[in-house]
């Protein structure tokens, strides 16, 4: 296979290039630009990583307040 690898984007299942698919860095699926969702400063599969990266996953732990 010359040329570009295409993989399958795991939000809508479209084969897309591999240069257009970003990993989402909380749950490592790979999803397509159209897909990605663009927060704080990266690219996550959903809002959902998004929000869940920004508060961070330490259970039962009191965020700091000033
Ligand atoms: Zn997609
Ligand atoms: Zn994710």
């Amino acid at each position: 296979m010359p040329g570009e690898l295409s993989l399958e984007c795991s939000e809508c299942g479209r084969t897309v290039p591999a240069w257009l698919l970003l990993t989402c860095p909380m749950c490592a699926r790979s999803v397509c630009v159209k897909c990605a969702h663009f927060n704080y400063g990266r690219y996550f599969c959903g809002p959902g990583c998004a929000v869940y990266f920004f508060y961070g996953d330490s259970e039962g732990e009191e965020p700091e307040e000033p």
